[in-house]
């Protein structure tokens, strides 16, 4: 069996849907189990509504959510059997009673509690599959609504829930094999599941695709589809080069950098599941879906391509903290990170000299704190708007002479922070905010001009993938 992932562009209204069934029908003798993320803007929306209720703005909460409804009921209407229509109006009419009820408890105290919060977001992904079901069934496949939540077994970290595996995977595995027999198209939700109590929870923004692995890895699935609204993973984001091309085939470290680092096609956590239970991952287009897409796999063949991809990342913040007490002396840096994890923070890339530590952070909910603590250690000083740029590839690690070929290429650029990581597939360092794009083209225009259409497909035609 398979499982097949669409992301909210691939189910934001009744023509992206219909091309979704489409897609699911030319794979029906693979078994797919489907799932779904929130129409687009849809999680977005509902988050909204809850922001206004607990500013007090019950009236623009209700038109949101008024908007949000028209557009599920219009586009059920559109997809649903005839038969069907009343039915599914009322469920997801139900849907919506819940969200305004959790409007109201908003409205009511002015907070939004993490619990509270995923009461109303998790319900763009409720709505999505129920209507996405339906469609199916319209068109004469057996579409089988599951709801995720009682096997989807997490803690109770509300916005961020961590999926409890020993629980989650056998039931995952169970669940969807009955969902599956006898023809069934089993029609799921990402980003959300529940606690042990049965308290709905989310697994954090853009989780679907994590969830999706989850179920890949504890069903045993053949392989892992990812439907998006681009080609695949480019060689950078064509916003900024617009020769970037798509990397036909990606090892799952290679893969995994990448998101990590920056690039949006894939949630950072996704390929982990995955990995273990080394299932290819594919990264397809819902509009082009005769495109091959990229394949995420355990090795990549050889290629001759020393950088696969660069990614980036906006907004990352610089820690810097001096300190004449780190010489010579042991202890200070267990000190220094025990105040980023007593900040439940994590630090992206650290470097440190004699007498200094600098360290990236794209979190700064708890800067302030962060630093009143690390006062104590040293002096502190703080870099906003930094940009971290990221070259990855298998090659790196063998060809000598690519670090100067990075830095020659972007030498009127100002660099911080460099980091060849102990993985060695990747080249990381910082330049502020303002330089990124300058850099990123040129970084492109050194390693990827000379590679032509030609690599990819000879790094395609080596695939071990069908
Ligand atoms: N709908 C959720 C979000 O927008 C999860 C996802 O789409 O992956 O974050
Ligand atoms: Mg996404």
């Amino acid at each position: 069996m398979i499982v097949m992932k669409f992301g909210g562009t691939s189910v934001e209204d009744a023509i992206a849907i219909r091309r979704l069934v489409s897609i699911v029908r030319s794979q029906l003798h693979r078994r797919p189990v489907v799932v779904v993320s929130a129409m687009g803007r849809t999680t977005n929306g509902l988050l909204e509504c809850s922001r206004m209720a607990a500013g007090g703005d019950t009236l623009s909460a209700q038109n949101r959510l008024d908007e949000i409804a028209a557009h599920h009921f219009k586009t059920a209407g559109q997809l649903a059997p005839p038969e069907e229509i009343e039915s599914l109006r009322e469920a997801l009419g139900r849907r919506f009673i819940a969200v305004r009820a959790a409007l109201e408890e908003i409205g009511q105290t002015g907070r939004i509690t993490p619990r509270l919060s995923d009461a109303v977001s998790s319900n763009g992904e409720l709505l999505s599959s129920v209507i996405v079901a339906a469609a199916f069934r319209a068109e004469g496949l057996k579409g089988v609504w599951v709801d995720v939540r009682p096997m989807m077994r997490t803690n109770d970290d509300f916005t961020r829930a961590a999926v409890q595996f020993e629980i989650a995977n056998p039931e995952l595995k169970e669940g969807f094999n009955a969902a599956l027999a006898d023809g069934g198209v089993p029609v799921t939700q990402g980003f959300i599941g529940s606690t042990a109590d049965g308290v709905t929870t989310t697994i954090g923004r853009g989780g679907s695709d994590y969830s999706t692995s989850i179920i890949g890895a504890a069903t045993g699935a053949d392989e892992i589809q990812i439907w998006t609204d681009v080609d695949g993973i480019m060689t950078t984001d064509p916003r900024i080069a617009p020769e970037a091309a798509k990397v036909k085939i990606i090892s799952f470290a290679e893969a995994s950098e990448l998101a990590y680092f920056g690039a949006k096609v894939l949630h950072p956590s996704t390929l982990l599941p995955a990995m273990v239970r080394d299932i290819p991952v594919r990264v397809l287009n819902s509009r082009r879906p005769e495109v091959e897409g990229t394949a995420i796999v355990r090795q990549s063949p050889p290629s001759r391509a020393v950088v696969k991809a660069i990614a980036f990342k906006r907004g990352i913040t610089v820690i810097n903290v001096t300190s004449d007490r780190m010489l010579m002396a042991h202890g200070f840096l267990s000190r220094l990170f025990a105040v980023f994890d007593m900040h439940e923070t994590s630090i992206d890339m650290v470097a440190t000299s004699e007498v200094s530590v600098s360290m990236t952070l794209d979190d700064t909910r708890h800067l302030d704190a962060i630093v009143a603590d690390l006062r104590g250690l040293g002096e502190v000083s703080v870099e906003r708007d930094a940009a971290l740029i990221c070259l990855v590839g298998e090659n790196l690690k063998f060809t000598p002479g690519v670090a100067s070929r990075i830095f020659s290429s972007i030498e009127e650029i100002n660099v911080s922070m460099i980091s060849h990581g102990a993985s060695a597939i990747n080249v990381s360092f910082i330049v502020d905010g303002g330089s990124v794009e300058r850099a990123v083209k040129s970084l492109h225009c050194e390693f990827f001009s000379e590679l032509d259409e030609e690599t990819f497909e000879a790094a395609a035609l080596a695939q071990t993938v069908a």
